[in-house]
């Protein structure tokens, strides 16, 4: 079964008397466990696509379905549902809180599922391990080198026990060696039945991928398996 399906999705910006169609007809589906790449110059509709995807915008018009269950019409308090918990988010510029130790910022997405504070502890030093990290856990953010933060991110991302992770750029901000190392994070992750989609500028990025997904003016031109 699908984990992500789209159908039909458009999507339009306005503001004022301009409006910009962001995605158009959009027809995707994703199966659980599939690690795509989305490529696409910039302007294309990657960015809103995936927002959609991770229930953080929804479209104009369209269905979409996250492991059969329309999230069209679901207010914020219920969308909270998924995002963070099912669906977690990686951004190109880490969005960590330095004031926050790495453990605090690993804790965040737990926190809204109300267990105790040594519970949450035990969830993010998990999170830390598994991705090789547990050394970090009381440093700050703005003393970490861009691939530990982005690996923090990723800790932080999968601590909650998302079952899609979402990277946007992932790897914009680093440098190429890191960018293989944090690309091969995500492949484990995929192993261990995670469904992955991240967005890319760069061909050798998306060769991680196992499907690669090229989209242009907000619409889907290409769609192959890698
Ligand atoms: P990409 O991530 O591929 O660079 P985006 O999804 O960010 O593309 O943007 C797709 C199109 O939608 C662009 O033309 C962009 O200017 C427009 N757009 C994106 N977000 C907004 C917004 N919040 N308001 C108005 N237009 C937007
Ligand atoms: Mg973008």
């Amino acid at each position: 079964m699908a984990i992500i399906e789209l159908l039909n999705i458009n999507k339009e910006y306005r503001s004022d008397d301009i409006s910009t169609l962001a995605l158009s007809d959009i027809n995707l589906r994703i199966a659980k466990g599939e690690f795509v790449a989305i490529m696409g110059t910039s302007g294309s509709g990657k960015t809103t696509l995936l927002n959609i995807i991770g229930c953080m915008d929804s479209p104009s018009f369209g269905t979409y379905l996250f492991a059969g269950n329309d999230v069209g019409g679901l207010r914020e308090n219920e969308l909270s549902k998924y995002r963070g918990k099912r669906i977690s988010f990686v951004f190109q510029h880490f969005a960590l809180i330095d004031d926050y130790s790495v453990l605090e910022n690993v804790k965040i997405p737990l926190l809204k599922h109300q267990l105790s504070d040594r519970k949450n502890n035990e969830k993010a030093m998990a999170a830390l391990k598994m991705i090789g990290i547990e050394k970090l856990a009381f440093k700050r953010p703005d003393h970490l080198s861009g691939g530990q933060k982005q690996r923090v991110a990723i800790a932080r991302a999968i601590a909650c026990g998302a079952e899609v992770i979402l990277a946007d750029e992932p790897t914009g901000a680093l440098d190429s060696r890191t960018s293989r190392e944090i690309m091969k994070i995500f492949r484990e992750l995929n192993e261990k039945g995670i469904t992955i989609v991240v967005i890319t500028h760069d061909k050798e990025i998306a060769a991680y991928a196992k499907r690669l997904i090229n989209i242009q003016d907000g619409r889907i031109i290409k769609d192959e398996k890698i």
